[in-house]
Formats: C-alpha cells, structure tokens, sequence
C-alpha cells in the first residue's frame, strides 16, 4: 500500500488555507475517513464519484479501499495535491475540475453503476440531494449515497412521520429508498471546525412504487408541508383532485402534513396518476 504523508504537511506544502466562500472544512482523522469510506460496504474494484475532495483525506481513504474514484472538485489550488494521489494509486483516481452542480454524473461515470460519497458544503450537498433523489428515472445509476451534512438536516432525512423534522426531504429521501443516519461527526474532527455538529447519510435506492411519478409525490409533498401547520383540506387545495383522494383512502382532512406516513402520499399520489 502506498505511503502518504500525513494530510497536515500535504495542505501546508500546497499552501492550501481552507477558503470560507467554498464552505471548505477539511478531515484529517485517517481512521476516521477510513470509517467513512466503510460505509457504503466493499468498494474494492467498485466505481465511486467523490464530489469535493479536497486535499484528498477521504480520497485515500476510498482509494485505499480499492475503489476507482473519479473526483469533482471546483477549487483548482486542490488539483496538484490530488495529482499527487492519482501517481500513488496508478490508473485508480480520476480528478475532474468542476463545478459538480453543473456537470452530468452519469455522463461522468461513462454510464457505470457508481457510489457516492461526498462531504460537501450544505447549500451544496443538499442541491445535490435533491437531484439525485429526485427524477422520473429509477433505479438510478447510483448505487448509494454516503453523504455528509449537518446534523440537523441529516436528522430531516431519515425523519419518521409526527415530529417537525418530518417534511419534504424525509419523504423524497424514503419514498422509493432507505436512508440511515450512518455516523456523527463531531464539529471538532473538522479544520476549522463548523459551527454546528454532522452526520452522515447513508441512501440505498429501493424499489419505485407502481402507478405513480415522482413528478406528482413531490407536488404533494411540497403543497403538503409548504403549509404545514394547516389542515391537509386546505394544504392541498390547490393541487386538484387531492382533497377528493383523501376522502377516498379515508384520510381525515383535518389532518397536518406530518401524521401522514410515506405510503400515504404514495397513495394519494396514485390516485392522482389514475
Ligand atoms: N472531502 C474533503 C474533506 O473531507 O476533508 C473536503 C471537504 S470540504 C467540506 C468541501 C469541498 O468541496 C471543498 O474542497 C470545496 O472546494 C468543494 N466544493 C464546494 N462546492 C463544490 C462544487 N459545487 N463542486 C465541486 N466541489 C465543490
């Protein structure tokens, strides 16, 4: 295996001072990063797109794995330190300078099944998110998401119905997968450390329910929870035909958004695919 050195003398040689503007908050922890490429399971051999590597600290970690890693990331001054990474791990590390909101994954990956695995900024991470939950398309290429947020939002991910942290993005990320809350990161494992303390996500793609688009489980979840504190007979106005699905599955209309289960916005979206 290759040796490295360590991550702390790689970012002082590459004078690469974490840039508050790109949300830059760097992991030196070694056997912590080796924990987090664990996750997704085996990774030897496997293709694996790591959006905002960095210096690289998760890098190693993944391409010591095994994994074959193509990296987006947007912040040139990184690029010689990751270059470095691709000469240690011969014809395993791809580095694609980029903006990875503006680029076609798929399209990146050559069409192969990849995982994920990213520790991004937040406004990032979730755009991100949302895209590759969402769409018509499914199962995706992906093969799984293992994505670092705060802890906050990651706890809105895998939210189960009654509580406030129950809304949009638990039911895009459950609807048609599992997501787990796979780790916490606490904020001092980060240089400099956020504000505020992590977790990471762990999504698998499942299986797409029948009779139904994403298109419509998404408009309802949005009209849904964009008025959360007001009864589903008056949430769900404006999208037609959805009070009237309620009253055919039963459902109360004087109900909130967050008592409804996943497979009741599963339901009311089919009825309203009929
Ligand atoms: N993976 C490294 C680690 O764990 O130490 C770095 C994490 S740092 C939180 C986020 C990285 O994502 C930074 O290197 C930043 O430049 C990069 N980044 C931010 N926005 C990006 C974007 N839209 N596309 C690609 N990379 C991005």
């Amino acid at each position: 295996m290759a040796e490295l050195p360590p991550l702390r003398e790689v970012i002082a040689r590459h004078g690469l001072s974490a840039s508050k503007a790109l949300g830059q908050n760097f992991l030196f922890d070694e056997q912590l990063l080796g924990r987090i490429a664990a996750i997704p399971g085996d990774l030897d051999g496997k293709a694996v797109l790591e959006i905002g590597p960095g210096p690289g600290g998760l890098t190693r970690a993944l391409l010591r794995a095994g994994a074959r890693v193509t990296a987006i990331e947007m912040d040139r001054r990184c690029l010689p330190a990751l270059a470095e990474l691709a000469d240690a791990f011969p014809a395993q590390l791809t580095v694609i300078e980029g903006d990875a909101l503006k680029l076609d994954h798929a399209e990146v990956m050559g069409g192969e099944p990849f995982a994920v695995l990213s520790n991004l900024p937040y406004n990032v991470g979730t755009a991100l998110f949302v895209r590759w939950l969402g769409g018509e398309e499914w199962p995706p290429l992906w093969t799984s998401l293992t994505l670092m947020f705060q802890q906050e939002v990651a706890q809105r991910i895998v939210a189960e119905p009654g509580g406030s942290a129950y809304g949009r993005l638990a039911v895009l990320a459950q609807w048609r997968a599992q997501a787990k809350l796979a780790m916490k990161v606490h904020r001092s494992a980060f240089t400099p450390p956020p504000k505020v303390m992590s977790a990471i996500v762990h999504v698998t793609p499942g299986t797409m329910p029948e009779g139904v688009t994403a298109r419509m489980v998404e408009r309802l979840s949005e009209a849904a929870f964009g008025q959360r504190r007001k009864m589903l007979r008056q949430s769900l106005k404006g999208v037609p035909g959805a009070v009237e699905a309620l009253d055919e599955l039963g459902i109360d209309p004087q109900r909130r958004a967050e008592t409804l289960a996943i497979t009741d916005f599963v339901a009311l979206a089919r009825i309203l695919c009929r």
